[in-house]
């Protein structure tokens, strides 16, 4: 996996050329200050793989706890200050090495420190990889609710180093493996195929979904980063994703569910909605629920939960006028972008999800 792909404001590198390209970065342009953000996991585990690679360069570091928690605007706070304190100013760029979450709160706080400065990211768990770190999508969440609060600009490259998923926990692996096959489910059957295809922790073969999942996702954020219309189909998954992790960030102990996972069982349920609102097949419903179902932990939630969950559906930012915007399916790679439903269906939908069968 090596080939770049080149954007007009920015480009990805892949494997071994990504640490040439970052370092040309580095050097070849007049950064004032520059600051590398990890979280103590990455630190710990990544961090010496960087230093090996690029060396210390005078780079600032700063590194925050694990965790969703961290992603927070009093964390901003923190990063904000530790910047100002060691001669951040507009010529500074900023390194996120993490996964997700060190990408969404680096990304936001230098897009908004000084009214914004350059980032780039080192994805380093799958989920961020294929998803988090494209696109421009930065912020923290406010308190339970996820992502309410951020801003779109997208980052001055991204490196992609599968390396860093030799260490990468299962439960996080099938994290990300979630948002590859939701690029699948909105893009092409056979990229869907190839990704429920792959035994669990594969490492050999995983280097060229990878590279597709970003290649789909890269064409559709490069003609609509805004969000107008094709981007709003990455959500697919999310709408009820989404107000699950609220709702267990709210509820359940800390680290119940992971990002990936309650998209995973938000795409269950969106195949069921489809199939009820737009013909998807029933049977094919059944078939790709199998096979998500077979890589989630055990969830299960009874119907006061399930009452809870929507709730937060209030709170989706794809929502306008009060109204619940869900991304559903005709087909694979057909999707259908704005859809109503109602509170019942929901409902069904949680059923047909807790049916294992
Ligand atoms: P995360 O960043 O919290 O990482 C998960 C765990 O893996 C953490 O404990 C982390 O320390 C650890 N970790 C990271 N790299 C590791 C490695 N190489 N080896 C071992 N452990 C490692 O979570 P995530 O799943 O990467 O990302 C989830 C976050 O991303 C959520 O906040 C979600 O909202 C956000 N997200 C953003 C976008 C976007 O477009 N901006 C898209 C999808 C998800």
């Amino acid at each position: 996996m090596t080939k770049s792909i080149v954007n007009p404001n920015h480009s990805i590198h892949f494997g071994e050329e990504a640490w040439g390209a970052l370092n040309n970065i580095l050097t070849l342009e007049d950064w004032s200050q520059i600051f590398i953000l990890t979280d103590e996991v990455c630190h710990e585990l990544c961090y010496p793989s960087f230093l090996k690679n690029i060396g210390d360069q005078g780079i600032h570091l700063i590194c925050i706890p694990q965790g969703e928690l961290s992603k927070s605007i009093e964390w901003a706070k923190v990063l904000w200050n530790e910047m100002a304190q060691n001669n951040g100013d507009r010529k500074s760029l900023v390194i996120n090495l993490g996964g997700g979450m060190v990408s969404d709160i680096g990304g936001f706080t230098a897009s908004t420190f000084m009214r914004g400065i350059d980032y780039i990211n080192i994805p380093t768990t799958l989920l961020a990889m294929v998803d988090a770190s494209i696109g421009g999508k930065t912020g923290v969440d406010l308190g339970p609710l996820k992502n309410q609060i951020g801003v779109v600009k997208e980052s001055k490259g991204i490196f992609i180093i599968t390396e860093f998923l030799k260490t990468l926990p299962e439960r996080e692996f099938i994290s990300g493996w979630m948002e590859m096959v939701k690029h699948g489910f909105i893009s092409n059957v056979s990229y869907l195929e190839d990704c429920l295809s792959i035994p669990k922790l594969d490492h050999s073969k995983i280097d060229e979904l990878i590279r597709g999942s970003v290649i789909i996702k890269n064409e559709i954020v490069s003609k609509d980063l805004w969000e107008n219309g094709r981007r709003k189909t990455l959500n697919f998954g999310h709408t009820l994703g989404h107000a699950i992790e609220s709702f267990c960030l709210d509820y359940r102990p800390k680290g119940y569910i992971q990002h990936g996972e309650a998209v995973g069982i938000g795409m269950i349920l969106a195949l069921y909605l489809s199939s009820i609102y737009q013909d998807f097949p029933l049977e094919k419903a059944i078939y790709y629920k199998k096979k998500i179902n077979q890589r989630l932990p055990y969830f299960s939630f009874d119907f006061n939960d399930q009452k809870n969950i929507m709730s937060y559906l209030i709170h989706d930012k794809k929502n306008s006028h009060g109204r619940i915007k869900f991304v559903l399916l005709r087909d694979i790679g057909d999707s259908v972008i704005d859809c109503e439903v109602s509170s019942k269906s929901i409902f069904d939908a949680f059923d047909f999800w807790q049916k294992r069968s």
